[in-house]
């Protein structure tokens, strides 16, 4: 009898396309990804966050505009993943605490009433940590810095992301570093946001990441009864994209676990 020959099995990469948005104060980012969690689309639009319907209407808009400009199809669309500053509910329907931009009470509705594609709202820092998950599954425990014009935090923990009582599990931005500090826009003083302004940011993006890696793990290691290793910090590979490509791997997931 002759033998078959092992072939191996690889998904079509492209069968289906989720799209990921990254929402910000003034623009947004709009993505695609493939079966593969790979970026075959990103771009940038700038739009200033609003809470009125033609706000909503305008995202919704470019999106599809950016489904039939690449000619996806609808059919290959497996649903539309929105990353926003700010807490969403459990069922990931409502952002409820959004004080960055102003967008508490923002629903997954305002989006989908104009999307013939199911949709999903997520914190982005959380997405981020989405991210960082498919690209290192061996993760089993991690902290996540999401350091953007603002500051965001998620826990990853037992290969999971940590939701935390009320969704707000990983809120290290608010942590007081000092009482007498600046005002945060949480009310506080202090909170470690206000010491990863954009300025200081941008300051330290100057110098190159790998100096910056060993100067962190220095200071970590000199005031840490517990030694940390240069593996133990992982540095993102997706810039600002990073919450939007995180965003649209929840759709990746389902649709692998379905099949
Ligand atoms: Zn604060």
């Amino acid at each position: 009898m002759e033998k078959r020959k092992a072939q191996a099995i690889r998904i079509v990469p492209d069968l289906k396309i989720a799209i990921g948005i990254g929402l910000l104060k003034d623009m947004f980012h709009i993505i695609a990804v493939d079966l593969y969690g790979t970026t075959i689309y990103a771009d940038t639009i700038p739009l200033p966050y609003s809470n009125i319907p033609s706000y909503y209407e305008q995202v919704a808009a470019a999106i599809k505009e950016c489904i039939a400009r690449n000619q996806y199809g609808e059919e290959r669309i497996l649903g539309i993943s929105i990353a926003t500053q700010g807490i969403t509910s459990s069922d990931h329907t409502a952002v409820t605490y959004g004080t960055i931009m102003n967008n508490t009470g923002m629903t997954v509705e305002d989006f989908s009433q104009y999307l013939p594609y199911p949709c999903h709202l997520e914190h982005d820092s959380k997405s981020a940590a989405c991210l960082e998950l498919w690209n290192h599954p061996e993760l089993d425990s991690a902290v996540i810095f999401l350091l953007n014009k603002n500051m965001g935090g998620a826990i990853i923990t037992n290969h999971q992301i940590h939701q935390g009582s009320s969704m707000h599990s990983g809120t290290i931005e608010h942590m007081c570093v000092n009482p007498d500090g600046p005002l945060c826009y949480c009310g506080n003083r202090g909170c470690l946001e206000t010491y990863c302004s954009a300025d200081s940011l941008e300051y330290s993006a100057g110098l190159p990441v790998a100096e910056d890696i060993d100067y962190l793990l220095k200071r970590i290691n000199s005031s840490s009864p517990f030694t940390l290793k240069k593996d133990h910090i992982l540095v993102g590979v997706h810039g600002q994209y990073t919450p939007a490509i995180g965003a649209a791997l929840f759709y990746v997931e389902q649709f692998l676990q379905s099949v």
